[in-house]
């Protein structure tokens, strides 16, 4: 007994509280990049660029035309965020886990234009839902986590400033 609680401590699993995960002091290269002057459209979800910050609004008629960051990746199929959801119990609750994963990207993009979900595909019985951005996927992790248990990884990718998260129950 006292070698499994061990273990789950482990493995960072706290009821109640799921790990957190700390971000490296680096930025995403899809936003840093680009702080064009004056005002910039994106063709694709009409969000509007001013001075570096993208937002919903009403764009002006000067606005140049110019893929938002989340259009970018989406474009490129290169999410930020890849969470895998594994396990008996995250299977027999699919419908449960996927209705909770979405309404985490709903109100979080609702606040947040450019942190999107990008896909949500099945491999080999495992979920795999790609994000836009490192902050949605840790967001809906800790979700999955405080509804349903489990236990939950992170893993960053440096180079490609990329953010796995692991979850299984
Ligand atoms: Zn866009």
């Amino acid at each position: 007994m006292k070698h499994q609680n061990e273990g789950a401590r482990a493995h960072g699993y706290t009821p109640g509280r799921p790990p957190q995960f700390v971000m490296p002091a680096r930025h995403d290269p899809y936003r840093a990049d680009n702080k064009p002057q004056g005002e910039q459209v994106c063709p694709d979800c009409g969000l509007v660029n001013r001075r570096g910050r993208w937002m919903r609004a009403q764009a002006t008629p000067q606005a140049q035309s110019l893929a938002c960051p989340a259009c970018r990746r989406i474009a490129d199929k290169l999410p930020a965020g890849i969470l895998t959801i594994e396990g008996p119990y995250a299977f027999e609750k699919r419908e449960d886990v996927l209705a909770t994963a979405r309404n985490v990207a709903e109100k979080v993009e609702s606040e947040h234009a450019l942190e999107r979900i990008m896909s949500i595909e099945t491999f080999d019985g495992r979920l795999v839902i790609s994000t836009t951005d490192v902050h949605l996927v840790q967001a809906i992790g800790r979700a999955l986590h405080g509804a349903f248990g489990g236990s939950l990884h992170y893993g960053f990718q440096e180079g490609d400033y990329q953010l796995r998260v692991n979850w299984s129950a």
